[in-house]
């Protein structure tokens, strides 16, 4: 049977975009290795990690805010199989969501893996080793990434874990030693100190999350030490030892000098993630990758070779479910005739510690760089009445406008539930919002969202609340 399209994976890029294709009135098929659909993303990543790390705040606020609330309850116990459950439910709920969504837009599944046997030709191979050859007049390649190895450092999964198995340990650790200060490492530390760990992060830069605005991300680094994380930034993780009973790490300076070690029971490794092409047989069909394994495409998606296309974490850009999802839209719609488009301008990016750090658009160091003239407009949640209610007033809203046109060109908000409240800096800038638009909007009171308003009005010094 011929398709129209065969997508290459399920993730948030893959099912998005089979979903989108077959909307527009292509006949559609979707090829997925695992036993579940969702990829990366609602399996072992976005989903399952916002759920520990939901039930794991909540934990800590049965046990250190409800008292103050005059909420009487005895010291909360944790469950640890429970909450596994919990999350495990979340995940199961999610990847049937996706292959009701194939069900009811009429896209066929293959089970196996996908093999590019030549342009318009995939094999998918069956676990049990059967083989069938399906053809289609498109292809889109959107086999996500994977875990990214730390030389010196074998991953496994129980001792010293990746991401994966830092989702599922069976006890929480005395000592977790995190490597990485990037979003993973900070979500999934938080997570285990919340539950009881003693957590360590080593950076090799000098900054925590980088390409985060520096103002924002040294405050963020601050809370996060008050909660009780320790960082030891500028130093590299070179080995671990296992003795048995506990693991050694060799830490050294990224610049060079003398090693220390440090013990722990559970080393997580969260250096990054790398695309994802294996098996894939891009070099038999001659799909060009660059220097770091991605997939290049042209601003249509399209590949070298013409019929072939890729999209999600295995191009270039960065690795975010909602990146994918959009290109999986624009991919599909590219394909079926139509204009897709993805603003890579304005992409938000979230991590969901507490308090989350929420950005889109410009730093002040890129627009530094760029050298383009702006303004500045803070305002701390200190002063917003929602947050000193509910008292979560760590953090500051910062908003970057153009100098001469007043057009919002980064927005950073550090606060209780920033990932929601950043969908309306998004918006603005979309829509090419200056900060005075933003300013003059009624926002509803009492809100969070009020800390955005006055952050805009604060750009032409008129913040009426500070
Ligand atoms: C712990 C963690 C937390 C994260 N949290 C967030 C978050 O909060 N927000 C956010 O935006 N992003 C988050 N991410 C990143 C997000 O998961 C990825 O950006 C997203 O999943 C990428 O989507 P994708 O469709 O490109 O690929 P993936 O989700 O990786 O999906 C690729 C799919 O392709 C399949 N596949 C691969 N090769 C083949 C083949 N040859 N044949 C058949 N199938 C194949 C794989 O099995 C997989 O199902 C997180 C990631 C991790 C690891």
């Amino acid at each position: 049977m011929a398709y129209d399209l065969i997508v290459i994976g399920s993730g948030p890029g893959g099912y998005v975009c089979a979903i989108r294709a077959a909307q527009l009135g292509l006949k559609t098929a979707v090829v997925e290795k695992s036993a579940t659909f969702g990829g990366t993303c609602l399996n072992i990543g976005c989903i399952p990690s916002k759920a520990l790390l939901y039930a794991s705040e909540l934990f800590e606020e049965a046990g250190h805010v409800f008292a103050k609330m005059g909420i009487g309850v005895s010291t909360p116990k944790l469950d640890l199989p429970a909450m596994m459950a919990f999350k495990d439910q979340g995940v199961e709920g999610n990847v049937k969501g996706v292959a009701f969504l194939f069900k009811k837009n009429k896209i066929d599944t293959f089970r196996g893996t996908g093999r590019i046997a030549a342009p318009g030709k995939v094999e998918v191979k069956a676990e049990d080793g059967a083989t069938q050859v399906v053809e289609t007049k498109a292809i889109v390649i959107a086999t996500g990434s994977d875990v990214a190895p730390l030389r010196g450092v074998t991953i496994d999964e129980k001792h010293v874990v990746s991401s994966t198995g830092a989702l599922t340990l069976d006890k929480v650790p005395e000592k977790l030693l995190v490597v990485g200060a990037g979003v993973i490492g900070l979500e999934l530390g938080s997570v285990w100190r919340r539950l009881g760990a003693e957590v360590t992060v080593v950076e090799f830069l000098d900054r925590v999350v980088p390409g985060i605005d520096l103002e924002v991300g040294k405050q963020f680094q601050r809370l996060l030490q008050k909660q009780g994380i320790t960082f030891k930034l500028s130093s590299k993780v070179t080995g671990v030892t296992n003795s048995g009973a506990k693991l050694t790490a060799t830490i050294e300076p990224a610049a060079g000098g003398a090693a220390e070690t440090i013990e722990a029971d559970i080393v997580l490794v969260a250096i990054g993630r790398i695309p994802y092409t294996e098996g894939l047989g891009l070099e038999g069909v001659g799909v060009n990758k660059d220097n770091r394994g991605r997939v290049v495409v042209d601003a249509h998606y399209q590949t070298n070779v013409p019929g072939i296309y890729a999209i999600g974490d295995v191009i270039a850009g960065p690795m975010l479910a909602h990146k994918a999802e959009d290109e999986g839209v624009a991919a599909a719609e590219i394909i079926a005739g139509k204009a897709g488009h993805v603003n890579y301008g304005v992409i938000p990016n979230v991590i969901y510690t507490y308090p989350e750090l929420a950005s889109v658009g410009k730093t002040e160091e890129e627009l530094k760089e760029a050298g383009i003239a702006y303004n500045v407009g803070k305002f701390p949640f200190t002063a917003n009445g929602r947050a000193k209610v509910n008292m979560t007033t760590d953090g500051f809203v910062k908003i970057l406008a153009d100098a001469k046109t007043d057009r919002v060109l980064g927005v950073h908000i550090l606060s209780a539930d920033a990932g929601n409240m950043i969908a309306e800096a998004a918006i603005a800038m979309e829509f090419g919002a200056s900060s005075e638009d933003i300013a003059r909007t009624c926002h509803a009171h009492p809100t969070l969202t009020e800390a955005v308003k006055e952050a805009a009005m604060a750009v032409e010094k008129w913040s009426i609340s500070m």
